[in-house]
């Protein structure tokens, strides 16, 4: 394999968290990731080695492209993401980075992943996914599953997160999340909670665009 001085290499793994689609295989007996959007028709299972998707002849992650495995040093950045309207039947998941790798301020570029755990997962509802429901889309040989919670689940074909898990191609911890603040009661109060999320909403979609300004100046300085 190629290797790049210019790109650094970590002593140790770095421990990252990250947003993912879970898909399952046609014969629903294989589970995996994609990303969210570079990597959206890559499918990945728990120990992956990234690849360049535009150029296969260089090794990814490199400088001036967008390759490699992403992941972000802290939880709520990725929690952040995943309130995203188009990030919303992502799973977030903790990965362990390693192989060469680029440093962001917040986050990292990478080449070599193991998926950890499979933490927060959110149905359309509100509430913390149970189980996983075909998206109603998908890539050829697999198809895109979306978090739902039981009650939403009654009735419908769905893979309990424990079978999903099963299914992939390596051992992975869950540790689902705690049902998010604001969203467990329907009190008397509903006008007043729909205000607080809608400014909540507004400082979350604040941030995600600064994160990405961010990423997007740290790589200008870098590549410079
Ligand atoms: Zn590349
Ligand atoms: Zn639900």
């Amino acid at each position: 394999m190629a290797r790049h001085a210019r790109n650094e290499r970590p002593e140790q793994p770095f421990t990252g968290f990250k947003l993912a689609h879970a898909v399952l295989s046609a014969d629903g007996t294989r589970a995996a990731f994609t990303g969210l959007t570079l990597g959206a028709g890559r499918v990945y299972g728990v120990s992956a080695e990234a690849s360049c998707v535009w150029n296969p002849r260089h090794a990814a992650p490199r400088r001036w492209c967008g390759c490699g495995f992403y992941c972000l040093h802290e939880l709520s950045d990725a929690r952040s993401l995943g309130c995203a309207t188009e990030n919303r039947s992502a799973l977030l998941l903790e990965v362990t980075a390693a192989g060469r790798y680029i440093r962001y301020e917040r986050g990292l570029r990478y080449s070599r992943q193991r998926v950890r755990v499979i933490r927060d997962s959110w149905c359309g509802c509100g509430r913390p996914g149970t189980a996983l429901a075909d998206a109603g889309s998908g890539l050829i040989g697999w198809r895109y599953l979306a978090p739902v919670c039981a009650p939403c689940a009654a009735g419908r074909q769905a893979l309990r997160i424990a079978d999903f898990a099963a299914r992939l191609d390596g051992p992975v911890r869950l540790e689902p999340a705690p049902a998010a603040p604001g969203t467990a009661a329907t009190g008397t109060a509903a006008g007043d909670a729909a205000d607080t999320r809608t400014d909540a909403i507004a400082v979350l979609t604040a941030e995600i665009a600064l994160l990405h300004a961010r990423l997007d100046d740290l790589q200008s300085r870098l590549d410079r």
